[in-house]
């Protein structure tokens, strides 16, 4: 099937939810014929055209929240202490608003299955968003832990979860500095006997310690490991696509 074109979306409201997290709304008339049900999907931005032999830069988001006139993305912020934020980073802080941006997609969401016995998560800040639509989700009697990278203690959020479910913050003012601090939590949590499914979204390289723990020591098959990497240290989201592609088919 041909894939949608991208649609015109302005930039209704910018808003810090935590010292390193940006919520932005986009609506407007392009909001017509949307299709509903994609929180915990993702969408794709254009923020630079492409042209002859260049690619357009697209970077890929989040859908927080899914309204009838608009949806709201969070955009965790880096590069404000040694590097240059990236394009997307640096629109969601400066962009005016009525601002317009294409914007593709929606894709689909991955979400936690319902029925297993525990629920194992894991993410950092570009993966807060999926995790809290996931975990919103879940239903009152499931169990399970959460751990998450978060760049500064306020950065914490507000999750509703089941009472039988526990979030672990875990800080870390440098993103990517630290590829088993996630791991370390999830090691020492424990394993319990049952149908657990594993759910992580983390840069690259924190992404696959905690897969090969928890595919290879936990011995989790692809039908209760969801592992996905967000971004990757040192490299934009084009370089970063490259590698995992390289990843999937190693
Ligand atoms: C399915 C999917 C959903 C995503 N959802 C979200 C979301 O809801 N919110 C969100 O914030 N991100 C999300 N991301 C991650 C986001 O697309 C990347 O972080 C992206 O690289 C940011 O683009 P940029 O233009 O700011 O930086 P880029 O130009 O891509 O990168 C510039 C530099 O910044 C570094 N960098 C990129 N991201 C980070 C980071 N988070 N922390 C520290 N350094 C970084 C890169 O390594 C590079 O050195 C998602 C990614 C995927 C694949």
């Amino acid at each position: 099937m041909a894939r949608p074109e991208p649609r015109t979306l302005t930039l209704n409201s910018r808003t810090r939810l935590t010292p390193n997290m940006v919520r932005l709304r986009l609506g407007g008339p392009g909001m017509a014929g949307f299709p509903a049900g994609f929180a915990g999907g993702y969408v794709k931005l254009r923020l630079g055209e492409g042209g002859e032999g260049v690619k357009p830069v697209v970077r890929t988001y989040t859908i927080r929240e899914q309204h009838a006139d608009g949806i709201d993305l969070d955009f965790a912020v880096h590069g404000s202490d040694s590097e240059m934020p990236g394009p997307a980073v640096n629109w969601a802080l400066n962009a005016h608003i009525g601002d317009t941006i294409l914007v593709g997609g929606p894709g689909p969401a991955k979400p936690l299955p319902p029925g297993m016995d525990r629920y194992l998560v894991a993410g950092d800040m570009t993966a807060l968003p999926a995790i809290s639509v996931n975990l919103e989700a879940l239903d009152p009697g499931a169990r399970g832990a959460a751990v998450i990278e978060i760049q500064h203690a306020d950065d914490r959020q507000d999750l509703a979860v089941p009472d039988g479910f526990a979030v672990h913050w875990l800080v870390n003012p440098h993103p990517g500095s630290d590829p088993e601090l996630l791991l370390r939590k999830l090691r020492e949590l424990g394993w319990e006997e049952g149908e657990t499914y594993g759910w992580v979204a983390a840069e690259f390289a924190a992404m696959k310690a905690l897969r090969d723990y928890l595919r290879t020591e936990r011995g989790l098959g692809r039908d209760r490991l969801y592992a996905s990497s967000y971004w990757k240290q040192g490299e934009d989201e084009d370089s970063h696509r490259v590698s995992k592609r390289a990843d999937a088919d190693a």
